[in-house]
């Protein structure tokens, strides 16, 4: 595809331009791109390098995002394309997010995808692999084709977005995936070399709006402290700030990119994880380790299971009109 205008950018002195699409706020001198590769300033104006060209597409469980009460057991058409306004340090899908690889990549207009969403049993949509973030133009003219269709359009990101961007694709998208990745600005320059995280206002922002919300924290021996008290404070400011339904996914590291050598995360620690969390929130989940109990969801109420998981088999156990087959209060699902 030809490169098109990007959104949310100025024009400064020099033939420079500062896009503001992102907190990052990168000024770009003429020829050069911002800290996410694909966006450019071509003649002092700044363009998208990525319009409509995707490295990945796959149809993936809903489970996979990792997105646990949005349509549990349904399959969702997943793109994703190169680039990221982070650069996370054990980034699982740095070849494409943290490369240029124009060479990898398809043609995939927007008026294609409601077709390509509707195969296969596919719900919708997923902007996942790289940040769809930095992807900004295409997702939304993407999701306006998707929701037209009557699909659901979903994000799967880190979070780190202009707030009036944000606003932009919240009428949008029917269900985030947030990947939290600390509670500080500290963590954010240490692990993500991000300068200015806005991520904490942005969940707040899509809770407000009523959009489906999850959070995923991955733990990391060398970043994360391994006690109670760390964990509790993630418990407790979305308890405070996001809801008690608010669903967290504790997700086992293990050796990538830049942490090679560091060793994967102690199970126990997970399992400390969510033993803290649950005593603030009603939904917490464990990745990347197989214990089937603490993926599965139970009633706030009585403790019933609602739906038993083990990897991506899930098994839906409440009613068909969402209650709790003990007790009968409503499920907090979107389905
Ligand atoms: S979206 Fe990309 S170019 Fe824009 S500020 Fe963020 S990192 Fe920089
Ligand atoms: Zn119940």
């Amino acid at each position: 595809m030809p490169t098109v205008e990007a959104r949310y950018w100025e024009k400064l002195e020099g033939g420079k331009v500062k896009c503001t699409l992102c907190p990052r706020n990168c000024v770009i001198p003429e020829g050069g791109r911002g800290f996410c590769l694909v966006r450019r300033n071509a003649g002092g104006k700044l363009v998208t390098t990525v319009y409509g060209e995707i490295t990945s597409a796959n149809y993936d469980p809903v489970e996979k995002k990792p997105l646990y009460h949005f349509y549990p057991g349904a399959v969702i058409f997943s793109i994703g394309t190169n680039g990221c306004n982070l650069d996370c340090k054990s980034c699982q899908n740095w070849e494409i997010s943290r490369q240029d690889t124009p060479h990898l990549r398809q043609v995939l207009p927007p008026n294609a995808l409601p077709e390509l969403a509707s195969r296969y049993g596919s719900i919708g949509v997923a902007y996942t692999y790289n940040d769809p973030i930095i992807w900004f133009e295409f997702v939304k003219d993407a999701a306006e084709k998707v929701k037209e269709a009557g699909l659901k359009n979903v994000l799967v990101t880190n979070g780190n977005i202009s707030i009036e961007a944000l606003r932009e694709l919240l009428p949008l998208i029917d269900a985030f995936n947030v990947d939290l990745k600390g509670m500080d600005r500290e963590y954010y320059l240490k692990f993500s070399s991000f300068p200015n995280p806005n991520v904490w206002q942005v969940c707040e922002e899509v809770k407000k709006a009523g959009k489906h919300l999850e959070l995923t924290k991955l733990i990391v021996p060398g970043f994360d402290n391994f006690t109670p008290e760390y964990f509790e404070r993630f418990g407790r400011w979305i308890a405070e700030n996001l809801g008690k339904d608010t669903p967290i996914h504790y997700s086992r590291f293990f050796p990538a990119y830049k942490l090679l050598n560091t060793p994967p995360t102690p199970v126990e620690v997970i399992d400390l994880a969510y033993d803290v969390t649950r005593e603030f929130l009603w939904y917490v989940y464990v990745g990347n380790v197989i214990e089937p109990e603490r993926e599965s969801t139970y009633c706030p109420q009585c403790g019933a299971l609602l739906v038993k998981r083990a990897g991506y088999s899930v098994e839906v156990l409440f009613t068909p009109d969402g209650r709790c087959p003990e007790c009968g209060r409503p499920v907090d699902f979107v389905f």
